[in-house]
């Protein structure tokens, strides 16, 4: 395949939010298929945009989600086998309740090569713009992002689904300990990502009791992500080309 698809997070609707990269990369692309979310006024700069295919794929009422997705699949890789660079526009960041993994793993079986660009998630934006902090040194620990279509499971949650967390690069044997005393499974997978987005950018994989193991050295700023979220990353990292990954599972 000769094109190109670029998943990229519009941001949470105000224009102002959308990333640099983002309006570059929207500037250069041939096709833009778009959600509902990613707003009124980005909606009409794209439309403005001269000698692009502008396309809504977002969900009509009533319509089934799975429907909707092999659509969009179909119209990504029959641009991308026409050799068109394609932007897949979604509202916050991809990331975030996107169904990112469902596509990159589309792209994946396809043989297409892709790029994910980060977008402001509504995570970030929508409780600062209301002046609240997400943290606070009075108000616990940190944060978890759930889903609110499941509220049965919340609680079993800290064990099962993901878990960042920041500013543990110099304490990741102390954190892992600490997981492993609270029940997590010692096998769960783990990423440390230092200098997330810089172009030294380095991913070292391991699981939470290879964590233990491992010498606190991660250069600052370092986030670690805990759960089989992380699988994903070592699967795909081969046709994205990240090459700066340590895989040290031990
Ligand atoms: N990828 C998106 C989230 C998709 S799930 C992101 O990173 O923001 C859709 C949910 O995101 C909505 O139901 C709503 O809860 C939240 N959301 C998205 N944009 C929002 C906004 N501008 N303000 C508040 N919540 C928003």
């Amino acid at each position: 395949v000769r094109g190109k698809v670029y998943i990229v997070g519009a941001g949470p609707g105000n224009f102002e939010l959308l990333t640099l990269k983002a309006y570059r990369i929207l500037n250069e692309a041939d096709v833009i298929l778009y959600d509902r979310l990613v707003g009124e006024e980005i909606e009409s700069y794209i439309k403005s945009l001269r000698d692009k295919e502008v396309i809504y794929v977002g969900k009509e009422r009533g319509e089934k989600g799975e429907r909707r997705q092999q659509e969009i699949n179909r119209l990504m890789k029959k641009y991308a086998s026409e050799g068109k660079v394609v932007v897949r526009l979604k509202g916050g960041d991809p990331g975030v309740f996107g169904r990112l993994a469902e596509e990159m793993e589309f792209l994946f079986q396809n043989n297409i090569p892709f790029e994910v660009v980060p977008g402001v998630s509504s995570v970030n934006a929508a409780p600062v713009y209301s002046n609240i902090p997400l943290t606070h040194p009075e108000a616990g620990f940190g944060f978890l992002v759930v889903s609110g279509r499941d509220t049965r499971r919340l609680s079993e949650l800290a064990k099962s689904g993901t878990l960042i967390v920041l500013m543990g690069g110099c304490t990741a044997k102390e954190v892992a300990l600490n997981l492993i005393k609270s029940g997590i499974n010692p096998e769960t997978e783990v990423a440390v990502i230092e200098r997330g987005s810089f172009e030294d950018q380095r991913v070292t994989f391991s699981t939470v009791r290879g964590l233990t193991e491992l010498e606190n050295d991660f250069t600052s700023p370092a986030l670690i992500v805990v759960g089989g979220v992380v699988k994903l990353a070592k699967k795909y990292s081969r046709l994205i080309g990240l090459d700066k990954i340590r895989d040290r599972k031990i």
